[in-house]
């Protein structure tokens, strides 16, 4: 930490003022490892927004339902969803049911950003994620936080990282869990049809917003990026005051 991230966190540790921070961006581009540091860092709460569309989409398989089905409104409300924490790692529950490992096959990941592009639920999971912030002291990474879900964020960054980079970070992280079976073909397809799904919807599209700090992780180390947000989390939180 420099000499003036130093002052700043000791200032800050007395009055103790929060803030929300938004983290949005291309699939797979080191979103919820950043925000999941920075939230440990600054003892804020994280929440990874697209493990919530994640687990609408295995809701949504579990119960067969059909995306066009008139009542899909209606059905979501069936879908209780908690995140919850258990050894310091994130854990996602569908009517308490544990599916944090389930929801990152490549069966959700090739239907998520469908579901996640129907109104119903995103207006479902948006009042939700609302909800999480409205003390502040929040780290939400996702598509749509900084333009949609809290508007007003105090720090607002979008990450990128090229194709090939985001590729391979998403097959190593697949193979760590167990999914061996991939190829980085099969990864690179999914991340361009989620990239541009999300990009081109019509609800919601992922945006850089105007007032977002651009964070290009292809060469940057991870400890810099995290060193460097964590001061713009410091600024901001001193100016919030
Ligand atoms: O963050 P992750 O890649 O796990 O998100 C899975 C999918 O959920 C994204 O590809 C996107 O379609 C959707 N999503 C979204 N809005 C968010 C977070 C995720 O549409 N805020």
């Amino acid at each position: 930490m420099t000499l003036q991230g130093f002052f700043l966190s000791s200032q800050l540790k007395l009055k103790n003022p929060k803030i929300n921070i938004a983290i949005d961006g291309y699939s797979s581009s080191g979103k919820s490892t950043l925000a999941k540091a920075l939230a440990k860092k600054l003892n804020y709460l994280y929440i990874d927004s697209g493990a919530m569309y994640r687990a609408i989409t295995w809701f949504i398989i579990q119960n067969n339902i059909e995306l066009n089905d008139k009542h899909l409104e209606k059905h979501l409300k069936g879908a209780l969803i908690k995140l919850f924490s258990v050894d310091g790692k994130l854990k996602v529950s569908v009517n308490d049911l544990d599916i944090s490992e389930d929801i990152r096959s490549m069966e959700i990941s090739n239907m998520v950003s469908e579901v996640a592009a129907i109104s119903c639920v995103r207006t479902y999971l948006v009042s939700i994620q609302q909800s999480y912030g409205k003390d502040k002291g929040v780290v939400m990474d996702g598509r749509d936080i900084g333009s949609v879900v809290f508007p007003d964020a105090e720090l607002k960054f979008f990450m990128n990282a090229d194709l090939a980079t985001r590729s391979k970070r998403r097959l190593l992280e697949l193979q760590h869990k167990g999914h061996t079976n991939l190829s980085e073909t099969d990864v690179l397809k999914n991340l361009t049809h989620r990239d541009n799904i999300d990009s081109t919807r019509a609800d919601s599209p992922l945006v850089q917003t105007s007032d977002a700090i651009v964070l290009d992780n292809s060469t940057i180390s991870f400890d810099d990026l995290l060193e460097k947000a964590y001061e713009m989390a410091l600024e901001r939180i001193k100016l919030a005051n």
